[in-house]
């Protein structure tokens, strides 16, 4: 059974795993997806701007006159190329800032709702010619040339386009002369959006708010149907002691009952007062063993609500001196002292008298079953207030730590070293408290393994 509810946790665990991933991945895909819509979006905002804006498209066609100006120096005059790349690397201020303003305006008016940052990059330059081309600047994907725009950091940015184009330049030189060359240009188009991240978030809250619900009802289900299962498993392990311990318990008196009418026939019996008379005491004593138990299992198959109490006034001190020493005289063959510290003060208490010393015999009695060859009991009284305290400490095995706030339930016997070899049912503690708590008590326990136990029991007082 352990070990198929142990398969069963895996199992339901491994599930949560794969429906976990399924679904990160899922959300991961959307995110992507959602990422490209985005930028699909601004890209086809930003291209609009770029061929629809007078203004822009004649700032970019200034800077193309003058770029194609320095390329005239580089072809016919002495314009070395590591200058002319620094000329353009450098010299941008003035173009940049009117085109950067433009381009910001008409952002603005396109109303996206996001702040954009945008630029135009070279990627290469190449002069045409019939004989032998000459590469100006190479193609260059980490290095390029910034003409226009803002200089943010290229790995920032996403491509919003590129452009390959092929033009001729003709400009007089000082002696009037035309000169025409032809030039090929790749430029790429990039934009850099700060926010996107939050944007497209924001864009998936629902379904990210959606995903987090399902998989959080999810695990609440989960959770829950273990915790079950594990409770139920418990319960039918209770059960099945509880049999064995019962069993166990009512095979004892019955063959002691059966040898002892079996021996009531035997002459040698018949003919002795004395052995008869004891057989009898055996048959008494076996057949209230018998009722005994009966009435613990009966009694304990009601809850502490259905408990009818026949209270009375009683003095503490009277009351607590007779039934101590009715469970000393019950104890015998045992090397048993009890000490007994009761309220000086005569304290009235009203409880039902037969109920509460069948609790205080059962926490006494469990005492002397779970100590050890000499047994040390110490009863202490003492009024608080509104309260009345019992303290019954033992010197005994105690009881482990994480087994204390179960001893209470119903049926449960702490199962481990010598305490297998002590008769018992599990419910006397649980009687008890039953008791305790519909005087409208509470009963607690402190107990230090191989030490000792105490138990706590308040009652109000009335
Ligand atoms: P039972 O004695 O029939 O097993 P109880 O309900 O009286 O059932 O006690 C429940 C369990 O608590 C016992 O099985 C025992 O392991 C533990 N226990 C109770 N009282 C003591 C005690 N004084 N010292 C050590 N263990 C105790």
């Amino acid at each position: 059974m352990k070990k198929k509810i142990n398969i069963l946790i895996i199992t339901a665990i491994l599930t949560l795993l794969a429906l976990t991933s399924i679904q990160a991945y899922l959300i991961y895909n959307t995110y992507e997806l959602k990422k490209k819509a985005f930028l699909n979006e601004t890209s086809e905002a930003i291209g609009r701007i770029d061929d629809e804006v007078e203004l822009v498209i004649e700032t970019a066609e200034i800077w193309g006159q003058q770029f194609a100006e320095l390329l005239w120096e580089y072809r016919f005059k002495d314009l070395e190329k590591e200058e002319l790349i620094n000329i353009l690397r450098q010299d941008k201020d003035s173009l940049s800032k009117v085109f950067n303003r433009l381009y910001q305006d008409e952002v603005k008016k396109s109303n996206l709702g996001y702040e954009i940052q945008f630029k135009k990059n070279i990627y290469s330059i190449i002069i045409l010619d019939s004989i032998a081309n000459d590469t100006v600047f190479a193609f260059n994907e980490d290095n390029p040339i910034f003409i226009l725009g803002d200089n943010f950091n290229e790995k920032e940015g996403y491509r919003v386009s590129q452009a390959r184009f092929e033009t001729d330049f003709t400009q007089a030189d000082e002696n009037g002369i035309e000169r025409t060359f032809e030039f090929r240009v790749m430029t790429r188009d990039r934009m850099s959006i700060a926010a996107w991240k939050r944007i497209v978030l924001r864009r998936m809250a629902g379904l990210l708010a959606a995903s987090a619900l399902v998989f959080l009802f999810v695990m609440g289900l989960f959770y829950y149907s273990i915790k079950n299962l594990i409770k139920q498993k418990k319960v039918a392990d209770v059960k099945t002691d509880f049999i064995n311990n019962i069993t166990h318990e009512l095979k004892t008196p019955l063959a002691t009952l059966s040898l002892a009418s079996k021996s009531l026939k035997q002459k040698k019996i018949l003919d002795s007062p004395k052995a008869f008379e004891n057989t009898l005491g055996i048959l008494d004593r076996q057949n209230s063993r018998l009722q005994k138990l009966i009435d613990q299992v009966m009694t304990n198959s009601l809850g502490s609500e259905e408990l009818v109490l026949n209270k009375e006034q009683i003095v503490d001190n009277d009351y607590f001196k007779n039934r101590i020493d009715d469970f000393e005289l019950s104890v015998q063959s045992q090397d048993l002292t009890i000490q007994r510290n009761i309220e000086p003060k005569e304290v009235m208490l009203r409880i039902d008298t037969f109920l509460f010393t069948t609790a205080l015999f059962n926490i006494l009695e469990n005492a002397v079953k779970y100590g050890k060859e000499s047994i040390e009991i110490s009863i202490n009284t003492k009024l608080m207030n509104n309260h009345y305290e019992i303290e019954i400490s033992d010197n005994g095995i105690g009881i482990p730590a994480e087994k204390q706030k179960e001893i209470f339930e119903k049926f449960y016997r702490v199962a481990s070293g010598n305490v297998h070899n002590v008769k018992g049912l599990g419910l006397g503690l649980y009687y008890a408290k039953q008791i305790i708590d519909s005087h409208g008590g509470s009963i607690e326990v402190k107990s230090d393994l191989d030490k000792g136990t105490t138990f706590t029991i308040i009652i109000p007082v009335i």
